[in-house]
């Protein structure tokens, strides 16, 4: 087991079942409360060695308990560890295993293609979309700034590099375009661990995490200032849970993207986005702070990048939607995920910080959705041409 602080401090407030999302929709769940401090007291017992509970694997690992929790009780890490005790059906453990490497999914990325037939024998989600591998055309810019004037490295994310073509070129260009030399890090396929020990394999996740910290190690040397980060739990797992739980080192200052676009974009670049936003006002964007970010940096980042560009913004007041990395394509968790990201839109956009939860409100509400990057993107390109034409 992990070495964890305060995971016996635990004052019985509930202020972690207030928040939890899993639990004010399904009445089964007995709570962050329960699976985390109470059956770790109870694990501790050499009597009863805490029974597990059936519901565990329940939790999307979002750690909004954690976060609310007042005495700093590592609810949602508990859990983690609770899942890991408790036995899974063994028609499970194939696809768990296989989830828990994202990795390698973002190697044959083909194997998303799988016919609906297969995927349901093998517990997958049957109406949850899959996403598509995919590379967007060749892009063209005019660039803002010419002379370069820091290196900055972009983690590549399974995800990003395997599904998400569009947003990791939005990000490259956006670069260049701001005078940034940049390079993709530690190279394809790499993972963080987070998807192995958000299922409750911490040993797994550590491994993995262990094996691409050295890839970055490798990769970095001295020769970036900084890394990007596309995706929320990535970034928070990198900065916060590599060095606290598991003592590794990204090698270098760790930056989600969505700052250092605030912090680091030209002047000129926002008087381009505005100028298209005043001449051709468009449809709102609605922004999808993932939980992992919201715990992890707070809220308020991809409002502040739609206000710069004088875009409408409309936050979606969601605690989870319900894709949590890969929970929503399993199939006994695949109703809860539809649920929690169920919503009636209005005609525009949604603008979110992880791959995974853009494919699962694209697949809920029929808007496109995607990452800041890319819609920055698409509206520089349009406002490049607008300034064109008038
Ligand atoms: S991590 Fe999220 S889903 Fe799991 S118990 Fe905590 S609040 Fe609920
Ligand atoms: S918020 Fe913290 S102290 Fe309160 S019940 Fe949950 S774990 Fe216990």
């Amino acid at each position: 087991m992990r070495d964890f602080d305060f995971e016996d401090a635990c004052v019985n407030c509930s202020a972690c079942v207030s928040v939890c999302p899993v639990y004010a929709r399904d009445f089964r769940f007995p709570g962050p409360k329960v699976l985390g401090p109470e059956w770790w007291r109870d694990s501790q017992d050499s009597r009863t060695e805490g029974q597990t509970s059936e519901f565990v694997d329940d939790c999307t690992f979002c750690q909004l308990c954690e976060d609310a929790c007042p005495v700093g009780v590592p609810v949602a890490h508990l859990i983690a560890e609770h899942k890991r005790r408790q036995a899974k059906p063994a028609r499970y453990r194939w696809r768990d295993y296989l989830l828990a490497h994202p990795h390698w999914i973002a190697r044959f990325p083909q194997i998303t293609r799988v016919p609906r037939k297969w995927t349901k024998v093998l517990g997958l989600s049957t109406r949850t979309p899959w996403p598509s591998p995919n590379r967007p055309a060749k892009v063209t810019h005019d660039l803002l700034v010419r002379e370069k004037s820091m290196r900055v490295g972009v983690y590549g994310d399974c995800y990003t590099e395997a599904f998400d073509g569009p947003v990791l070129d939005a990000v490259i260009a956006l670069l260049e375009a701001w005078g940034y030399e940049s390079i993709v890090m530690p190279g394809a396929g790499s993972c963080c661990g987070a998807a192995a020990y958000a299922a409750g394999n911490a040993e797994l996740g550590r491994r993995i995490a262990s094996a691409t910290a050295e890839r970055l190690r490798r990769a970095n040397g001295d020769t970036v200032d900084l890394m990007l980060t596309l995706n929320a739990t990535c970034d928070s797992t990198l900065r916060e849970e590599w060095p606290r739980f598991w003592h590794l080192s990204a090698s270098c200052e760790v930056v989600p993207f969505t700052e250092f676009a605030l912090e680091y974009a030209p002047l000129e670049f926002w008087h381009l986005l505005q100028r298209l936003s005043s001449d051709k006002p468009d449809l709102p964007y609605y922004v999808h702070t993932t939980c992992r970010s919201r715990v992890s940096r707070g809220t308020g980042w991809m409002e502040q990048i739609g206000q710069r560009a004088r875009w409408t913004v409309k936050p979606l007041m969601l605690a989870c939607c319900g894709a949590a990395g890969s929970y929503a394509f399993k199939a006994e968790h695949e109703e809860l995920a539809r649920e929690m990201g169920q919503l009636a839109l209005d005609e525009g956009r949604v603008m979110t910080d992880s791959g995974t939860c853009a494919l699962h409100l694209q697949g809920m509400t029929g808007l496109k959705a995607s990452h800041p990057a890319y819609w920055l993107y698409k509206a520089y390109r349009e406002a490049q041409e607008h300034v064109k034409v008038v």
